[in-house]
């Protein structure tokens, strides 16, 4: 395997050390001398005082930066120098697909007998040069009914490889970046391997990621087209070639994922597209578009203690929630996965009412397709708070650690579950609505002391 050579996109010749973007940012708001010397202290590897311990990795720093010196990218520079040093906690392996037990390796135990159907045909399939391939990605694949018996399949080869790690997207917003260098590598060979021209992804940062991250900051070219999975439906809709016959009339509010704020927002644009034709009334929120709050997940980039990084999530969730009700709308939409099972944990623990749905979901609906809604989403939001739960207790007794391997291996692979017993007992318990209120009251509890230490 060849190695390219990494590039931080920072370019510190640019920056002037006005402070902007730590002033602007929605998090951090500091007054803005504070701020130049918070930039300072980050550029000279001096001991930060406010940005590694609270940035919520939401990318929008870039944008308020009027120099376009990327001061976003010198955070995750920082954290990749934090990471090497003290590794990553015990609970991110979570996320780790080539550590035990991983989410996806864990919610194995609890897929339906069609869920599993449609994960090893996705897993599966070898494709072919001539093959337009949509790779379902490792946040797709926790919801595997949003897409799964869906004509929008019909226009592609599905496939599911849970250790491309979503072209280390996740890991990248938490600043392993050495870890991605290798993930996009081990990309290229996946993509040289098949010697696929045309390379469409759900999620559309992971479409970034292989199109600009591997390309410009990781060192390697792909040399493929990567589709955009939302333009795509937006072109096919207004083409035509899928159908809507079902308009939906009711509105909805629109959350902006933190890589939709890369390429100068490009993506903002085509899921509103979407959602008018599909018959819509968007009401969008407070903080939108290159303002827009982080779902929750960046929250664990600049963590600090590894047992607060789930109350951490949740209460960022929070103000999301706040805000979208606020709008009125029936609904929220996300067009990322990755942030929808995230906000799907939030409803649940939060008891919020407003619907949740990911982009695709709408659009079959529009298309006239029938979904198990909300039941499907409930029992998986579940099943994810219970394994949250269960890989924070046997967290406790874990150190830090660092990630060495990038593929698993197929013959002992870290997918398979083994027994859990004490996984299996939480869900059960879940199944009780008493259980579950009580939960969530000492879940809010905990959250609660937690923010006023
Ligand atoms: S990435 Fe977002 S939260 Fe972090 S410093 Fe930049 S604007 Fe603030
Ligand atoms: S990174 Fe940009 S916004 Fe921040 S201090 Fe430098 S020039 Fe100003």
């Amino acid at each position: 395997m060849t190695t390219g050579k990494r590039i931080s996109a920072f370019n510190e010749e640019l920056c002037d050390l006005c402070g902007q973007c730590f002033h602007l940012c929605p998090v951090l708001q500091l007054p803005l001398e504070e701020s130049k010397k918070e930039i300072e202290r980050l550029i000279k590897r001096k001991e930060s005082k406010y940005v590694l311990s609270k940035c919520n990795t939401c990318f929008s720093c870039n944008l308020y930066c009027p120099q376009n010196a990327n001061p976003y990218q010198l955070i995750l520079e920082r954290w990749n120098d934090k990471y090497k040093k003290r590794g990553a906690p015990p609970l991110y392996k979570f996320v780790c697909p080539t550590e035990v037990p991983n989410i996806w390796q864990l919610l194995n135990i609890f897929l339906s007998n069609q869920e599993r159907k449609w994960i090893f045909d996705w897993m599966s399939y070898t494709p072919n040069p001539e093959d337009t391939i949509l790779i379902i990605g490792n946040y797709t694949h926790l919801f595997p009914f949003i897409l799964g018996g869906s004509k929008l399949l019909d226009f592609f080869k599905p496939i599911d490889l849970i250790d491309q790690w979503e072209g280390g997207a996740y890991l990248y917003q938490g600043g392993y970046l050495d870890v991605v260098q290798k993930i996009a590598e081990k990309c290229k060979t996946d993509f040289d391997k098949w010697d696929v021209k045309n390379i469409a992804h759900t999620v559309d940062a992971v479409q970034y990621i292989f199109s600009e991250v591997h390309r410009k900051e990781m060192g390697v070219n792909h040399n493929r087209d990567f589709i955009n999975f939302n333009d795509w439906m937006l072109n096919s809709l207004k083409s035509g070639e899928l159908p809507i016959t079902n308009k939906l009339n009711f509105s909805v509010t629109i959350h902006d994922n933190c890589y939709s704020k890369a390429l100068s927002g490009k993506y903002w644009d085509p899921p509103r597209k979407i959602l008018e034709m599909c018959g819509c009334e968007i009401k969008e929120m407070k903080h939108i578009k290159k303002d827009s709050l982080c779902c929750g997940f960046g929250a664990g980039a600049s963590w600090v203690r590894n047992s607060s990084i789930p109350f951490d999530l949740i209460s960022e969730g929070c103000k999301k929630f706040k805000e979208a009700e606020e709008t009125g709308a029936k609904a929220l939409v996300s067009y990322c996965s990755g942030c929808l099972y995230l906000l799907w944990a939030t409803r649940e623990l939060i008891g919020s009412k407003i619907d949740l749905y990911h982009i695709i979901e709408i659009v079959r609906m529009a298309m006239g397709e029938q979904l198990q809604y909300p039941e499907q989403h409930i029992k998986r939001a579940w099943d994810i708070i219970a394994i949250i739960t269960y890989q924070l207790i046997i967290s406790i007794l874990q150190n830090n650690f660092f990630i060495k391997r990038i593929s698993y291996d197929k013959n002992k692979s870290t997918f398979k579950p083994k027994h859990h017993l004490l996984l299996k007992l939480i869900r059960t318990l879940f199944r009780s609505e008493i259980i579950r209120k009580i939960f969530r009251k000492l879940f809010l509890l905990q959250m609660t002391i937690l923010k006023t230490r």
